[in-house]
């Protein structure tokens, strides 16, 4: 695997974004920032002072007197600016995404597009934001309901999609009419900072948004206990969205909690068994498997386990892993050299415990975080791996042969995010459908997040949705006036 060490796009200028200013360095702690590939120092990005973290909590309550009353047509004109420029520049921002984040360049300008997308969902939807009229009781009487923007929005958003995640929370809240201080993810920062140079472009007003960095419990708590702060939204791991959630709770403040899943996936017996091992392979190890809804259950259905197996681990063996600035990769890098050891424990455990390691399971080479495709087949469902979320390149499969019983067993983890099937079969598809605890359910085909789908989990998995027409309602008041003659 070769190492690409020069490359002449330069890296992102790092930055915090505050009331309408880029501000660099200025005797502030700044964080290395690394390729995850080869260790490579891209940049240095520089931490919000809690002077600064009061500074973007002031200009975002200053901006929100204003921006709140800005026309809907304005608001929607911004958005749909920013889409042209996320299109425009897509190439040029994946290309830094791939580098601090890993995943190969396809994948991050394919990320790049699908945001353009969240963008124009936003501009359209924004101006459709209605109240309604409530039939009054007396004729002298006018009633309505308003919807009004909830005011100024702390958001915490993660590394593994770093354009996806910001630009959902950014747009919903600036298309709402809110104003919004954001943390974006230190290891993964280029794309966030790209986000704001494009905002800033297309004219939206100091203050509105405001990017920073830091360490996340210190700016979080920071920015959740600020009387100036009235919505929380958090994008990451179930722990630290519990921690938040409660943080926002003593502090009466509304939350959208988007967490992790262990998507589980139902293949019986009455499919195309090919099909549906080429999908669920190219999806499992897409992102090197850092994905809230990789799936990470596969239960098989006994008659058709083996042929399963044989084309999925054939697909797995074929996948190019290395650089993703490398022209023929599809596999990238973890992200974090944490998350090695931690892939390490997931397969020892399983195979202590009696399953069979199929393909993989180890570190390729010692430079970089790359993990090899990793296969395990007849996986206890005891066992870490099938009821921590991997967040990583390993599938566990196991065989069943009861749909009710493999239903339950989908149902038995405290998380409902993302699940899958495939059938043929109607009754087998309702049966499915229904039974599920999840938030999203993709039966022989996969949404793959566009903006008219509403993206959040159930359970442990989170509080609210992102994107599709309810994208609005977390970053909305509801307010009853009652007018009399
Ligand atoms: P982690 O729990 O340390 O961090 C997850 C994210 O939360 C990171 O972006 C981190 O910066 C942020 N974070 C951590 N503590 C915080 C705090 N007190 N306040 C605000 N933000 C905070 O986990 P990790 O090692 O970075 O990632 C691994 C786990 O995170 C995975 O197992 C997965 O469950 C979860 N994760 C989920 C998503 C998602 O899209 N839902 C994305 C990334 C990570």
């Amino acid at each position: 695997m070769s190492m690409i060490s020069s490359d002449k796009q330069p890296y992102e200028t790092l930055c915090l974004y505050i009331d309408g200013e880029f501000i660099h360095g200025g005797g502030r702690h700044e964080q290395d920032v690394v390729d995850p590939a080869n260790g490579q120092l891209l940049g240095h990005l520089p931490h919000a002072t809690p002077a600064d973290l009061d500074r973007a909590l002031a200009a975002a309550e200053r901006a929100f007197e204003t921006w709140r009353l800005v026309s809907p047509m304005e608001k929607s004109r911004v958005l749909r600016r920013v889409g042209e420029l996320t299109r425009e520049r897509a190439r040029e921002v994946g290309r830094n995404m791939t580098r601090d984040q890993g995943k190969p360049l396809a994948d991050a300008v394919a990320e790049l597009t699908r945001c353009a997308d969240h963008c124009d969902w936003h501009a359209e939807e924004c101006r459709r934001i209605y109240g309604r009229v409530i039939p009054p009781r007396l004729p002298n009487v006018r009633q309505f309901v308003l919807r009004e923007p909830v005011g100024v929005v702390a958001a915490f958003t993660p590394w593994n999609f770093p354009y996806n995640q910001a630009i959902r929370k950014i747009a919903a809240a600036v298309g709402a009419g809110c104003t919004i201080v954001l943390k974006g993810p230190e290891d993964t920062p280029s794309a966030v900072v790209a986000i704001a140079r494009m905002f800033h472009e297309a004219g939206l007003p100091p203050g509105v948004l405001n990017i920073v960095w830091g360490v996340p419990s210190e700016v979080s708590q920071h920015l959740i206990t600020s009387p100036i702060v009235r919505k929380v939204s958090f994008t990451g791991s179930v722990p630290v969205g519990k921690q938040l959630a409660a943080l926002a709770g003593l502090h009466m403040k509304r939350v959208t909690m988007e967490l992790g899943g262990h998507s589980p996936v139902i293949v019986c017996e009455d499919t195309d068994v090919e099909r549906a091992a080429d999908m669920l392979s190219t999806l499992k190890f897409s992102n090197a498997g850092q994905v809230c809804v990789s799936p990470n259950r596969l239960f098989i259905h006994a008659k058709v386990f083996d042929r399963f197996m044989t084309r999925f681990i054939d697909n797995a063996k074929k996948i190019k892993v290395g650089h993703g600035l490398e022209p023929d990769t599809k596999m990238g890098p973890l992200a974090h050299a944490r998350r090695l050891p931690v892939m390490a424990d997931f397969i020892q455990d399983a195979t202590e415990q009696g399953a069979t390691l199929a393909l993989g399971g180890e570190r390729i080479g010692t430079v970089g975080n790359f993990w090899q495709p990793t296969v395990l087949t007849h996986v206890p469902e005891t066992s870490k791996v099938m009821t921590i979320e991997p967040f990583g390149p390993i599938a566990p499969c196991v065989p069943f042969t009861d749909l009710d019983d493999t239903i339950r067993r989908a149902n038995s983890l405290p998380y409902g995010l993302s699940s899958y099937a495939f059938t043929s079969s109607t009754k087998n598809a309702l049966k499915i459908q229904n039974g599920i605890q999840a938030g999203m359910v993709n039966i022989n085909h996969f949404a793959g997040g566009i903006a008219e789908m509403p993206v959040g989990g159930v359970k442990d998995s989170g509080i609210g949705s992102e994107g599709g027409s309810e994208t609005f309602d977390a970053y909305l008041t509801t307010k009853f006036v009652t007018q009399m003659d």
